[in-house]
């Protein structure tokens, strides 16, 4: 098994986090599982401590690999503010940039982000989409609720994977 080394390079954390999210996703599973059985009562303070404790020493700017692997979902809101800021109609907005998925959900055309620049800023910054200013949505209130979509994170977000395995270490459920 690998281990995730904190004196890497954030590219060498973000090339052997799909490994490390895979070695570790029935151990994720079954800990996720107890987790939604039976909440902690103070789950969304501790969420909050452990997801700013991360933040704050992540450098998003570093990584950007959630803008250059996976793209958000975009709400009506988001189209509208955002069309705004780029002064274009929202429709031509859509054709430009994004396309419906399977699950008839708006997202992006390709990835990485068209609006991701090579410098990791993003274009739209101020009026990004909501999905991406929640991202990795680790302090999310009811955590227990977004367990599925958590598991897939843990394999995109190097942030992701340190706050769950800190959520193992600190919870005993
Ligand atoms: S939210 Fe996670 S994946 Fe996205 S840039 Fe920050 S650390 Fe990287
Ligand atoms: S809109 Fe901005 S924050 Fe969202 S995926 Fe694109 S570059 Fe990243």
């Amino acid at each position: 098994m690998i281990k995730i080394s904190y004196f890497c390079s954030m590219q060498d954390r973000i090339d052997e986090l799909p490994q490390l999210a895979k070695d570790k996703h029935i151990e994720n599973k079954k800990f996720f599982a107890k987790l939604k059985k039976r909440p902690p009562k103070k789950l969304d303070q501790i969420m909050q401590d452990l997801h700013d404790q991360e933040f704050g020493e992540t450098d998003c700017l570093q990584c950007a690999n959630c803008c250059k692997t996976t793209g958000p979902l975009f709400t009506d809101k988001d189209v509208v503010r955002i069309s705004k800021f780029l002064k274009i109609k929202p429709k031509r907005f859509e054709e430009q940039y994004l396309r419906t998925d399977e699950d008839n959900d708006l997202v992006l055309q390709q990835t990485p982000c068209t609006f991701l620049g090579v410098d990791n800023y993003c274009g739209i910054y101020e009026v990004r989409p909501k999905a991406c200013r929640e991202y990795p949505h680790t302090d999310r209130k009811k955590f227990q609720q977004i367990t599925n979509i958590t598991l897939k994170n843990v394999a995109i977000c190097p942030a992701a994977y340190a706050i769950v395995e800190k959520m193992k270490a600190r919870l005993t459920l």
